[in-house]
């Protein structure tokens, strides 16, 4: 996850220019009812999140009224018409290219950190990830506090994930910054026996420090299952390991410490660029690996 500074928008003037732009004038009518609605639910949201109670928000769910009937026929409970006229602010008025809402879209998209997604912190953000999903929230729907810049698979593994405790939640970009005072993303290189494809496995795991609050601790691992992270950054990081091996034989660093400071040097580096990113975790792995500094690099290399 990759902090970033709430939204400046403000939520109740994204709420107003998706709901005016409503071209059914009933859904105009029952969205403009429901400002002062959206308004409290998102100050209601803002407060949760801040606290990291999300899970206590079960009386938004459906509010106002009823499950949205999202399968195309006309609701049933007349209250169920304003949950999809919310949820259509969104999809027809927010996210739609052109539409009038668009400007926010993009402005929340482009927010991450050089235009990346802030739940993976490694590809690019080519969509938004609402923390509370908009089929079981619609009041917050177009909140911007509500929505980060994230990639699709991101989006896709996190779905409608209804937090039901405070541990079962992903880490929230603008609410949950205290996580990245802690280093809990960790890395691990193994040998492989010969006859491998790979001389190596590289293996990523949330291991959250004692000292870090246990309900951020639970949820930097969630955060890394949920979003199969192990599995991207493991991808991501094998190429990375065969192209550090080559530049460590070609430098010349013979000596296993000397190694361990190029490394290390590196791994403050990442550090600094993201704390829990995955480069980061990488070489400071690699600089503690005996079996890497000592002669492994040269296995890697080939
Ligand atoms: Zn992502």
């Amino acid at each position: 996850m990759h902090p970033l500074p709430r939204p400046r928008l403000d939520a109740a003037t994204v709420f107003g220019v998706c709901s005016n732009a409503a071209k059914l004038k009933k859904d105009k009518k029952a969205l403009e009812g429901h400002s002062q609605t959206v308004v409290d639910a998102v100050a209601a949201y803002e407060a949760a999140a801040a606290s990291r109670a999300l899970h206590t928000l079960q009386h938004l769910v459906h509010e106002p009224g009823g499950a949205p009937d999202l399968t195309g026929m006309p609701p049933k409970p007349k209250t169920a018409a304003i949950n999809v006229a919310l949820i259509n602010g969104y999809t027809n008025r927010m996210a739609k290219k052109g539409s009038a809402g668009h400007t926010f879209y993009l402005e929340l998209q482009k927010s991450g950190p050089d235009g990346q997604c802030a739940l993976c912190g490694c590809r690019y953000a080519d969509t938004l990830d609402h923390q509370l999903p908009k089929t079981l929230y619609p009041l917050l729907a177009v909140a911007p506090s509500n929505l980060a810049p994230a990639c699709s698979g991101c989006n896709k593994s996190k779905l409608d994930l209804n937090p039901v405790d405070a541990s079962q939640q992903t880490l929230n970009p603008y609410f949950d910054h205290e996580a990245d005072q802690h280093t809990w993303l960790t890395a691990r290189i193994t040998p492989l026996p010969q006859g491998n494809d790979t001389p190596f496995d590289i293996t990523f795991h949330a291991e959250p420090p004692p000292d870090m609050p246990p309900v951020l601790a639970a949820r930097a691992k969630f955060h890394i299952d949920q979003l199969h992270l192990a599995e991207v950054y493991a991808s991501n990081a094998a190429s990375r390991v065969r192209t550090e091996s080559r530049l460590i034989r070609d430098l010349a660093l013979v000596d296993p410490d000397d190694i361990r400071e190029h490394l290390a040097y590196n791994a403050k580096n990442w550090t600094t660029e993201q704390r829990n990113g995955w480069e980061a975790a990488l070489y400071t792995a690699l600089a503690n690996d005996d079996w890497y500094v000592n002669g492994g690099y040269l296995v890697v290399a080939g």
